[in-house]
Protein backbone atom coordinates (compact mmCIF):
# COMPACT_ATOMS: atom_id res chain seq x y z
CA UNK A 1 0.00 0.00 0.00
CA UNK A 2 1.69 3.81 -0.83
CA UNK A 3 1.06 5.88 1.58
CA UNK A 4 0.31 9.16 0.94
CA UNK A 5 2.10 10.74 3.96
CA UNK A 6 1.51 14.25 3.48
CA UNK A 7 -1.44 13.99 2.92
CA UNK A 8 -2.87 12.67 5.79
CA UNK A 9 -4.56 14.76 8.59
CA UNK A 10 -5.91 14.23 12.13
CA UNK A 11 -9.27 11.78 11.35
CA UNK A 12 -12.10 12.82 14.34
CA UNK A 13 -14.85 10.61 16.14
CA UNK A 14 -16.46 8.48 15.22
CA UNK A 15 -14.30 7.52 12.61
CA UNK A 16 -13.90 3.75 13.23
CA UNK A 17 -10.01 3.47 13.06
CA UNK A 18 -9.82 5.07 16.34
CA UNK A 19 -12.24 2.27 17.56
CA UNK A 20 -9.70 -0.80 16.58
CA UNK A 21 -7.09 -2.40 18.07
CA UNK A 22 -3.95 -1.41 16.42
CA UNK A 23 -1.72 -4.45 15.40
CA UNK A 24 2.41 -4.04 15.84
CA UNK A 25 4.89 -1.96 13.70
CA UNK A 26 6.63 -5.42 12.15
CA UNK A 27 9.50 -3.53 10.35
CA UNK A 28 10.69 -0.18 11.15
CA UNK A 29 10.98 1.36 7.48
CA UNK A 30 11.12 4.61 5.90
CA UNK A 31 7.46 4.47 5.70
CA UNK A 32 7.33 4.52 9.11
CA UNK A 33 9.69 7.25 9.70
CA UNK A 34 7.91 9.19 7.22
CA UNK A 35 4.52 8.35 9.47
CA UNK A 36 6.24 9.55 12.48
CA UNK A 37 7.48 12.87 11.06
CA UNK A 38 4.30 13.87 9.42
CA UNK A 39 2.64 12.76 13.03
CA UNK A 40 4.80 15.14 15.11
CA UNK A 41 4.09 17.90 11.91
CA UNK A 42 0.55 17.39 12.98
CA UNK A 43 0.94 17.54 16.58
CA UNK A 44 2.75 20.72 16.55
CA UNK A 45 -0.10 22.20 14.09
CA UNK A 46 -2.56 21.44 16.49
CA UNK A 47 -0.96 22.35 19.61
CA UNK A 48 -1.08 18.73 21.03
CA UNK A 49 0.87 17.14 23.83
CA UNK A 50 0.51 13.56 21.89
CA UNK A 51 -1.06 11.60 18.73
CA UNK A 52 -1.34 8.33 17.69
CA UNK A 53 -1.24 6.68 14.64
CA UNK A 54 -4.75 5.73 14.45
CA UNK A 55 -5.64 9.37 14.79
CA UNK A 56 -4.28 9.97 11.20
CA UNK A 57 -5.92 6.28 9.81
CA UNK A 58 -3.14 4.03 10.58
CA UNK A 59 -3.80 1.39 12.80
CA UNK A 60 -0.22 0.75 13.90
CA UNK A 61 1.09 0.70 17.54
CA UNK A 62 2.48 3.90 17.34
CA UNK A 63 2.88 7.16 18.99
CA UNK A 64 4.43 10.37 19.04
CA UNK A 65 4.56 13.18 22.13
CA UNK A 66 6.18 16.31 23.00
CA UNK A 67 5.24 16.01 26.52
CA UNK A 68 8.64 15.57 28.68
CA UNK A 69 10.05 19.01 30.58
CA UNK A 70 12.21 19.93 27.61
CA UNK A 71 9.07 19.37 25.42
CA UNK A 72 11.40 17.01 22.91
CA UNK A 73 9.71 14.93 20.32
CA UNK A 74 9.49 11.42 20.97
CA UNK A 75 8.32 8.61 18.78
CA UNK A 76 7.27 5.31 20.64
CA UNK A 77 6.89 2.17 18.57
CA UNK A 78 4.91 -1.05 19.72
CA UNK A 79 4.61 0.81 23.17
CA UNK A 80 3.85 -1.23 26.47
CA UNK A 81 2.85 0.57 29.53
CA UNK A 82 4.68 -2.56 31.91
CA UNK A 83 4.09 -0.43 35.18
CA UNK A 84 1.72 2.50 36.59
CA UNK A 85 1.68 3.73 40.05
CA UNK A 86 1.98 6.56 42.53
CA UNK A 87 -1.10 8.88 43.27
CA UNK A 88 -4.11 9.00 41.60
CA UNK A 89 -4.59 12.43 39.95
CA UNK A 90 -7.78 13.92 38.36
CA UNK A 91 -6.89 16.37 35.09
CA UNK A 92 -8.46 17.94 32.36
CA UNK A 93 -8.33 16.08 28.88
CA UNK A 94 -8.70 17.07 25.48
CA UNK A 95 -8.18 14.73 22.39
CA UNK A 96 -7.21 16.19 18.82
CA UNK A 97 -9.93 14.00 17.82
CA UNK A 98 -12.82 15.19 19.54
CA UNK A 99 -12.37 18.45 19.17
CA UNK A 100 -14.27 20.96 21.71
CA UNK A 101 -14.15 18.35 24.27
CA UNK A 102 -12.55 18.43 27.58
CA UNK A 103 -13.01 16.12 30.20
CA UNK A 104 -11.79 15.19 33.92
CA UNK A 105 -9.98 11.74 33.81
CA UNK A 106 -8.23 9.91 36.91
CA UNK A 107 -4.67 8.20 35.96
CA UNK A 108 -1.77 7.06 37.73
CA UNK A 109 0.48 9.71 38.00
CA UNK A 110 3.74 7.42 37.13
CA UNK A 111 4.30 4.83 34.63
CA UNK A 112 7.50 2.66 32.81
CA UNK A 113 7.03 2.56 29.29
CA UNK A 114 8.84 0.20 26.73
CA UNK A 115 8.83 0.62 23.18
CA UNK A 116 11.21 0.84 20.26
CA UNK A 117 12.50 4.14 18.98
CA UNK A 118 13.15 4.80 14.83
CA UNK A 119 16.33 3.08 15.00
CA UNK A 120 14.66 -0.55 16.16
CA UNK A 121 16.21 -0.42 19.35
CA UNK A 122 14.57 -1.39 22.85
CA UNK A 123 13.96 1.70 25.24
CA UNK A 124 12.35 1.67 28.87
CA UNK A 125 11.47 4.87 30.21
CA UNK A 126 10.03 6.57 32.92
CA UNK A 127 7.68 9.26 33.37
CA UNK A 128 5.71 11.30 36.13
CA UNK A 129 2.81 13.25 35.97
CA UNK A 130 2.27 15.23 32.34
CA UNK A 131 3.91 12.87 30.39
CA UNK A 132 2.91 9.69 31.97
CA UNK A 133 -0.57 11.17 31.85
CA UNK A 134 -0.17 11.31 27.64
CA UNK A 135 1.46 7.67 27.46
CA UNK A 136 -1.70 6.25 28.93
CA UNK A 137 -3.93 8.70 27.19
CA UNK A 138 -1.87 7.80 23.16
CA UNK A 139 -1.88 3.86 24.38
CA UNK A 140 -5.50 4.05 25.04
CA UNK A 141 -5.26 4.94 21.53
CA UNK A 142 -4.03 2.31 20.10
CA UNK A 143 -6.14 0.09 21.94
CA UNK A 144 -9.42 1.60 20.17
CA UNK A 145 -10.14 3.55 23.72
CA UNK A 146 -11.24 7.33 23.87
CA UNK A 147 -11.66 9.38 26.90
CA UNK A 148 -15.48 9.66 26.07
CA UNK A 149 -15.18 6.60 27.15
CA UNK A 150 -14.35 7.63 30.41
CA UNK A 151 -17.35 9.87 31.18
CA UNK A 152 -19.25 9.99 33.91
CA UNK A 153 -23.32 10.31 33.63
CA UNK A 154 -22.91 13.87 34.23
CA UNK A 155 -19.98 14.55 31.24
CA UNK A 156 -22.19 12.79 29.05
CA UNK A 157 -24.91 15.11 29.63
CA UNK A 158 -22.57 18.10 29.41
CA UNK A 159 -21.74 16.37 25.69
CA UNK A 160 -24.61 14.96 24.36
CA UNK A 161 -24.57 17.60 21.68
CA UNK A 162 -21.01 18.30 21.37
CA UNK A 163 -20.94 14.31 19.96
CA UNK A 164 -23.87 14.43 17.97
CA UNK A 165 -22.44 17.05 16.19
CA UNK A 166 -19.24 15.21 15.65
CA UNK A 167 -21.61 12.34 14.50
CA UNK A 168 -23.61 14.31 12.36
CA UNK A 169 -20.45 16.22 10.86
CA UNK A 170 -19.11 12.27 9.97
CA UNK A 171 -22.67 11.84 7.97
CA UNK A 172 -23.03 8.63 10.81
CA UNK A 173 -26.14 10.91 12.75
CA UNK A 174 -29.53 10.75 11.74
ZN1 LIG B 1 -6.51 11.62 21.94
Amino acid sequence: MALDVSRREIVQYPDPVLRTVARPVDVIDDAVRAVAARMIELMHDADGAGLAAPQVGLSWRMFVTRASEDHTDRVHVNPDLVDLGGDMDVRPEGCLSLPGITLDIRRPTNAVLTCLDLDGRSITLTATDLEARVWQHELDHINGVLIIDKMTPMDRIANRRLLKELEVAAGRGP
